[in-house]
C-alpha cells in the first residue's frame, strides 16, 4: 500500500526546510522576494492536507527506468497525453538504450519512431540535440543541478523541476496546464506566466511537500476540477476556493 505524506506543518521560515538547501538558487531569490499573507499560505496547507488524503500516492503518470529517460518523456509530453507518451516509450527505449543512441540516429529515423505524439520533428531535434549535449558534457548522466539541466536542449524549467523531483528528489513544482488553473482557481496565485505560478506557490509552501502537492494538483485538474466543468459540488476544497460555484 502507498506511503501517505506527512501531513504539512507550515514553517515559518522556508530555510528550516529540511529540503531548502536542495531549492535551486532562482527559486531560492525569487521565493525570498515574495510576502506571502497568512491566510493564503493558510489555505495552501489546507489544499495540499486534503489533497493528500484524496491522492496519497500521487506520482509522475510518465512511465521510465533513468533520469535521461525521463527528459526524454517529458519532452515527449508536450501537447501530447501521458498515456500517449506511455504508449510510445516503452519500444523506443528498447531501440534507443543511452544518449549517444539518439544523438546519433539518422535523420528521419527518430521522427518516425515519436511521430504519434506530435510536433515529431522538433520533438526529435531536441531529444537528439539533448542527447549530444548530455554525452559530450555530463559523461552520458542526466545531471541533477538545475542550472546544468536548463543548458540541455528543449529543457525549461517545467521538464527541469519534473526530472529533480521525480529522479533525484529534489524539492521541485511542476507547472502544466491543470496547476496553472487551479492555483488561479484557488487564489494562490494571479500569474499566468509558469515561472512566476512556480514561485508564488512555492513561498506559500515548505519544499518537502512541492513534489507531491504538483502532482496532487494535476490529479485534482483530471478528476475533480477539469477545465470549463469544474465538478464543484464533488470537490473537496468547495469551501475555501473562492471560484466554487454552488
Ligand atoms: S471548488 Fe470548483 S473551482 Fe474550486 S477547486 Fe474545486 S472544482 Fe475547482
Amino acid at each position: 500500500m502507498a506511503k501517505k505524506p506527512p501531513a504539512i506543518k507550515w514553517l515559518p521560515m522556508h530555510t528550516d526546510s529540511p529540503k531548502w538547501a536542495d531549492v535551486d538558487d532562482r527559486a531560492k531569490n525569487e521565493i525570498g522576494k515574495r510576502r506571502p499573507r497568512k491566510p493564503l499560505i493558510e489555505r495552501a496547507a489546507i489544499v495540499g492536507d486534503r489533497l493528500c488524503e484524496e491522492f496519497p500516492d500521487a506520482t509522475c503518470a510518465l512511465h521510465y527506468n533513468t533520469p535521461f529517460q525521463l527528459l526524454v518523456a517529458t519532452i515527449l509530453s508536450a501537447q501530447c497525453t501521458d498515456v500517449r507518451v506511455n504508449m510510445v516509450t516503452p519500444a523506443l527505449f528498447k531501440k534507443y538504450k543511452k544518449p549517444a543512441d539518439f544523438a546519433s540516429s539518422p535523420e528521419g529515423e527518430l521522427e518516425q519512431d515519436i511521430r504519434s505524439t506530435g510536433f515529431f520533428n522538433n520533438k526529435a531535434k531536441a531529444i537528439r540535440e539533448a542527447s549530444r549535449q548530455v554525452d559530450a558534457n555530463f559523461g552520458g548522466k542526466l545531471p541533477s543541478a538545475m542550472e546544468d539541466l536548463l543548458t540541455l536542449r528543449g529543457t525549461a524549467r517545467k521538464t527541469a523541476n519534473v526530472v529533480r523531483a521525480n529522479c533525484f528528489d529534489m524539492p521541485a513544482l511542476t507547472v502544466d496546464t491543470h496547476f496553472t488553473r487551479i492555483t488561479n482557481l484557488l487564489g494562490l496565485t494571479k500569474e499566468k506566466n509558469a515561472e512566476k505560478i512556480e514561485f508564488d506557490v512555492g513561498s506559500l509552501l515548505p519544499p518537502d511537500r512541492w513534489s507531491h502537492f504538483s502532482h496532487a494538483i494535476i490529479l485534482h485538474g483530471r478528476k475533480t476540477c477539469i477545465a470549463r466543468r469544474p465538478k464543484c459540488d464533488e470537490c473537496a476544497l468547495s469551501d475555501i476556493c473562492p471560484s466554487a460555484h454552488a
